[in-house]
């Protein structure tokens, strides 16, 4: 990737192969894109959700015939596996479109609200009405899934949209760009900005109407600062530093490899996975040499079948190495995969667990995102409570235990924006449940009723017939006062008295 020469280099990182290159957005086209979706709104918006939703089924139906070489093409621009983009890529994203259209319309209709009897006569409801273009910044490690939902959503919801796929996997981003012009939606509604950081600076400088970012924390607050300039309403989908927490009586085998999956799928390259490993003392060796068999079990590698392949982003592996390296250096001991003085594979590390950590280093407190897992032993629920919520970030959590009370009592009090019990990861794939993180795991929610929503003014509306001459709280007031004294201890006493209420009613109505 290279922005200065106006292209982006694409390149395999599992091989190291040059594919090629794109153009990047010019900073100065910001205007025309900005204007072409701003036209594209008025009509795109005045089109009934059904009618929209034929274009997401066109493009449903595009993916699903060109999944495999979808697939093909993440896993090239990624590293990642083709099992994982098929799985964690493109399943979730087609799993939205049907989500949206079997409840999309239920979703964004005029809701009936009931009136409170002090609104005698009227009626309520709430409206939701798209407020215009949505600039959707997307990142590198599901670079499908996490621009493909958020802009299904918004368009879904009326919204034109503008996309910043991430600089790291630009084959990605072309490649969507290309199904949605194959899907034919109207010139305009679907835009995708190519380029880095400074194409993202000015676009969301371009004044959208919602900004949806995923990514990291450091650029979140960076993008939240500019909207709050011009008061843009943002959802902010941020890092995670997950815990998973093992109780002795949890299905062991299970749990092991269910650790094994969530620290290591995508190359550990997760918002919400499993970062950090703790684990119930009495089991805690028992557990660890679990971890370790089902390790050597993993094929690492680019082929169908392998299981866990590269990394992304180059730099991601320095910042695994200063983590590491700081752990080490206060006594951390590494139980498999290499020091890093011997990650000589490319962009393939080694799959790391380590033991003997603390909350001071910075692998417990920082996000790794990479194939790194510190396990930590615990003795007691209230210990494990304390120690997973001890960091900044609240995304995801997994509980393993076969109590159901003791796992539902411990996700309770985790400060998480998600909690799993006995497997991890996977309330994403549930399309009818909120998504989001607590504290700096981000702002806002999406997926569910709130995934349409979000992207709307919410409108009260009340409706009166209108038959009436006036209203009691209208002027004249003279008379007035006492009675709604009397009316309003009648109504809000303890035990309503409805015959003094009415009574009083009728008198201030007659005072009009
Ligand atoms: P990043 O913040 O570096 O980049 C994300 C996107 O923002 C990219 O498209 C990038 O070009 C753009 N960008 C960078 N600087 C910008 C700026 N100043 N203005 C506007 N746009 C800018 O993140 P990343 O490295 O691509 O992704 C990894 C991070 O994303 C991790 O922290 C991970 O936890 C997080 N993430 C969160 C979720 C979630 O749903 N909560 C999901 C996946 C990844």
């Amino acid at each position: 990737m290279d922005a200065i020469q106006e292209k982006l280099k694409i390149i395999a990182p599992a091989t190291g192969e040059r594919l090629g290159e794109i153009p990047a957005t010019s900073v100065n086209e910001v205007d025309s894109f900005y204007h072409r979706s701003k036209t594209a709104f008025k009509q795109w918006s005045n089109l009934t959700m059904s009618e929209r939703g034929k274009y997401l089924l066109r493009l449903k139906d595009i993916i699903v015939e060109q999944m495999e070489d979808i697939a093909k093409t993440i896993a090239a621009d990624t590293g990642k596996v083709v099992t994982e983009a098929l799985v964690a890529d493109i399943m979730p994203t087609l799993d939205s479109i049907d989500h949206i259209i079997k409840h999309g319309e239920k979703i964004l209709q005029r809701q009936r609200v009931k009136t409170p009897l002090l609104l005698i006569g009227k009626k309520s409801f709430i409206e939701y009405m798209p407020r215009g273009v949505v600039l959707v910044i997307s990142p590198w490690n599901y670079p499908f899934q996490l621009a493909m939902v958020p802009m299904l959503s918004a368009l879904a919801s009326g919204y034109a949209v503008i996309l910043k796929p991430s600089e790291v996997t630009p084959l990605v981003g072309k490649c969507m760009e290309g199904l949605f012009a194959e899907a034919g939606f109207p010139m305009g509604v679907v835009q995708v900005a190519h380029g880095g950081k400074e194409v993202g600076e000015a676009f969301t400088n371009g004044k959208p109407d919602y900004i949806f970012f995923t990514g990291s924390v450091r650029t979140g607050k960076i993008i939240q600062q500019v909207a709050s300039k011009h008061l843009i309403p943002t959802t902010l989908e941020l890092g995670g530093k997950d815990p998973m927490i093992v109780f002795a009586d949890a299905h062991l085998e299970r749990a092991a490899k269910g650790a094994v999956w969530a620290a290591f799928t995508n190359s550990g390259q997760v918002c919400m996975s499993a970062e950090r490993l703790y684990v119930e003392k009495s089991i805690y060796p028992k557990f660890l040499s679990l971890l370790k068999k089902e390790i050597l079990n993993l094929k690492q590698g680019n082929n169908e079948d392998d299981d866990v392949g590269s990394m992304t982003f180059p730099a991601q592996i320095e910042i695994l190495r200063d983590q590491l390296e700081d752990a080490l250096s206060k006594g951390a001991r590494l139980e498999t995969g290499l020091m890093p003085e011997k990650w000589n594979n490319g962009m393939f590390l080694p799959l790391i667990v380590v033991t003997n950590v603390n909350h001071d280093m910075k692998l417990i407190q920082e996000e790794s995102f990479g194939p790194i897992l510190p396990v930590i032993p615990f003795e007691s629920e209230d210990e494990v409570i304390s120690l997973a919520n001890d960091t900044v970030y609240g995304l995801n959590a997994s509980v393993w235990s076969n109590d159901p009370v003791k796992a539902r009592r411990v996700s309770s009090r985790l400060v998480s924006g998600a909690v799993v019990i006995n497997d991890a990861i996977i309330s994403i794939a549930h399309h009818g449940l909120p998504f989001g993180g607590a504290k700096q795991s981000g702002i806002g929610r999406y997926h569910g009723d709130a995934g349409l929503r979000i992207f709307c003014h919410e409108k009260a509306i009340v409706e009166d017939i209108g038959r009436k001459k006036s209203e009691i709280h209208w002027y004249p007031y003279q008379g007035k006062y006492p009675l709604f004294l009397q009316l309003f201890k009648s109504y809000f006493q303890a035990n309503r008295n409805w015959i003094i209420f009415s009574k009083i009613y009728l008198r201030i109505l007659k005072k009009n």
